[in-house]
Parts: structure tokens; sequence; C-alpha cells
């Protein structure tokens, strides 16, 4: 329903897209446990200042959502300032607004959207509500130029979509894993998505099964780096199926049968490293096995990963292999924007903006369950 509070007159659909030479954006994402504020110009990521939550959530196991919440509204200001200082750019820049309008948390979605919707409203600019799926198809489009007098990985990074290809695209966090039809900038079909966990959640568990801290994924992906991936044998669930669907919760109860049937295990430490590899490895394998039969079955040129699980290593060396024999281009999202950052939501805002797509009402609801299928025409 409308709120009354919030005239539309700032959602002005002038044709900007034509107007803007040097478009600058800002864009907030909340959907889960990240606060972040990312200021975008000509493709160009001139800040991404990513507030994690992590450790908040840690001494629980896992995300919970009303604390979500409450760090997002302490975090949200100081995290835009900063972003908009690192850019060094004033609020009166910024041509247009972005936040990720679903999925999410409902309470965490609902900070980061209104207060972009409030800016925009104060400034006069248009707002776009993102679909934080969406956002991940392009993260991988997005390149660290080589900066020859800094660090590694300290050059700005900056989207290249002058090289957009076709593409199946895998998303794999800790809520979702995805395989998507990218057939053009802006035109997607949903090919597949878990029945049950996601992979991420897959690793969670099963690191917590063997004792090991939250959030498990990075811990299973170090000590499986010590590990044998043949010492144990664990189903690669829906591998064979023909379907795009993934399923992840047989795997993780397979881990806890076992544990029951081998206790202590887990307290060895060379087992405990082979347990992780042998995990990683049916996780791995389900991922790329399907993924590139998805782009085969479709003759696309590209494959592309992003989600807080494409930071796996064993991932990123077998999709690598993988599209290397099969003569497939791989871009896999740069481990900064692989999990929740606001840049990618900017990103695909400014391509909406090219694209001349209409932006969001300033009174756009949240859509905590938005399906990928309406995200884009
Ligand atoms: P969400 O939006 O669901 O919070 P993110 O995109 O933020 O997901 O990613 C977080 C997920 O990624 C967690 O499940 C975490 O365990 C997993 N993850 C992060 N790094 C790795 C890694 N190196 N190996 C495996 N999983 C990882
Ligand atoms: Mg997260």
């Amino acid at each position: 329903m409308a709120d009354p509070r919030l005239p539309l007159i700032a959602n002005r659909q002038s044709p900007i897209a034509n107007q803007i030479q040097n478009r600058t954006l800002l864009a907030i994402e909340t959907s889960c446990d990240e606060t972040s504020a990312a200021v975008i110009r000509n493709g160009r990521v001139l800040s991404n200042v990513v507030a994690s939550q992590t450790r908040l959530h840690a001494e629980y196991g896992g995300v919970v959502p009303e604390l979500a919440a409450r760090e997002h509204l302490r975090l949200c200001q100081p995290v835009i300032r900063s972003a908009l200082q690192e850019a060094k750019t004033s609020p009166d820049e910024l041509d247009a607004l972005a936040a990720t309008r679903g999925p999410g948390l409902p309470n965490a979605l609902m900070i980061g959207c209104r207060a972009a919707q409030a800016m925009a409203f104060a400034l006069r600019r248009p707002f776009f509500g993102i679909h934080h799926h969406e956002a991940h198809l392009y993260s991988p489009w997005v390149t660290r130029a080589i900066d020859p007098g800094g660090a590694a990985g300290s050059g700005a990074l900056q989207a290249d979509f002058e090289h957009f290809q076709p593409n199946v695209s895998l998303i794999v966090s800790g809520g979702h894993t995805l395989l998507v039809h990218v057939r053009a900038e802006l035109e997607h079909q949903a090919l597949g998505s878990t029945l049950d966990d996601a992979a991420g959640e897959c690793f969670d568990k099963v690191a917590k099964l063997i004792g090991l801290p939250y959030p498990g994924g990075p811990e299973m992906d170090r000590l499986a780096g010590d590990g044998n991936s043949r010492a144990y044998e664990f189903p690669r669930p829906l591998l064979r199926d023909p379907g795009d669907d993934f399923s992840f919760a047989g795997l993780k109860t397979s881990v806890r049968y076992f544990l029951q049937r081998h206790p202590g295990l887990a307290d060895d430490p060379q087992k405990r490293c082979d347990l992780c590899a042998s995990v990683q490895a049916a996780i791995v394998e389900t991922l790329v096995g399907k993924t590139l039969r998805a782009a085969q079955r479709l003759k696309v040129p590209c494959v592309t990963a992003s989600g807080g699980v494409t930071c796996n290593r064993a991932l990123r060396r077998q999709l690598t292999d993988a599209c290397a024999q099969c003569g497939i281009t791989l871009r896999l999202a740069e481990p900064s924007l692989c999990t929740d950052n606001a840049a990618m939501i900017g990103l695909l805002a400014e391509r909406k903006l090219l694209h001349a797509s209409p932006p969001s009402s300033l009174d756009a609801e949240i859509d905590p369950g938005w399906s990928l299928a309406t995200a884009s025409p």
C-alpha cells in the first residue's frame, strides 16, 4: 500500500540515461548480515564499504534476524557516510539511489531500502529497488584494474560490460544456490535452485557437526587444503539428475551418520582435514558438474559464478579447469564482490539507468521473497 507520507514527486522519470555523462550512484545493501554502501561512477567502484556482522551472529551459530536488523539500523548512517567520504562525493552529486529490495530478511531489507528511498526523496533523484540475485549475475563482470604502484589487489574495480557474453551463472551463497541463464544484459531465466539447503548452508552445517566455528565455509576450505578429498566417499546429490535443481540436505545428513559411525574421528587433526576435503569435493563436484552441463546444453560461450561460496578455492580451481576443458570462458566474481556488497547493487542500478529501465517507486515495499523470475523483463 502506498505510504501517504511519501508523495511521489521525487521519482521523476526523466530520460536521465541520456542526459547524464558522469553518472554517480549511491547503493545500499542490507539484505542479510552485511551493512554495505557503495558509490559507483561510470562503471567504476569509487567505494564499497562493508560492515560485516559475522562476529555478532557467531555465538548463535547463524544469523539472528532481529539482531541483524538492529545492527543495520546502528550502522546504516555511518556506513553511508564513509562510502561517500571515501568516494569524495557529496550527496548533491548523486544522480540516483539504489538499494536491495529483496529477497532477504524483512526487517533488514527495510532499513537499507527505506534509507535509500528517503535520500532519493530528499535529493529529488530516482530510486532503483534492486533484486539481490540479479545483482549477483553481473558482479563477475567487474574486474580489478592492475595498479602498477600498489599492492596486489589494490587497483580500482571497474565494470567490463563491453565484453559481456551470454552465460550460465552460478550463484552460491549461505541462503541460495541458483543456476541462471543470462541471455543478454538484463535478460535472464532461472534454470534451477536448491530444493532444500543451499551450498553455503551445507558447508556451515557440516562444519558445525565437525565442531568448527561459524561461518564454517571458510574454515572447511582452509582445512580441506591439507586433506585428501578421496579419503571418504559422500553422495553427489542430483548430479546425475537431468534437471538443474540442487539438494544438499541429504549430504549434510550423510555426514551426520558418518560421524555417528566414527565417533572421535573429527578430533584427529589429519582425519578432520580429510573429512573437510571429502565433503568439499562432494559439494564442489556437484556444483561444477551441473553448471557445466547446463552451459553445454544451452551452448553459451561463458560461465560466471558469484556468492560467498565462490570464495572457495577448490570451486574456483575446478570451475577454471572444467571451463578450460570445454572451451568456455569463465568469469569468477572478485573475492571482495562474492559475499554481500553494495557495489554490485549500484552497478546493476547503473545498467538499468543506462538501459532506461523505469525507476522504482519511492514507496515501493521491500519484497523478502522476491523471485528472480520477475526481477527484470
Ligand atoms: P548470504 O547472503 O547467504 O549471507 P554470502 O554471499 O554472504 O551469503 O556468503 C556467505 C556464505 O558463504 C556462508 O555460508 C559461508 O560459509 C560461505 N563461504 C564463504 N567463504 C567460503 C569458502 N571459502 N568456502 C566455502 N564457503 C564459503
Ligand atoms: Mg552474508
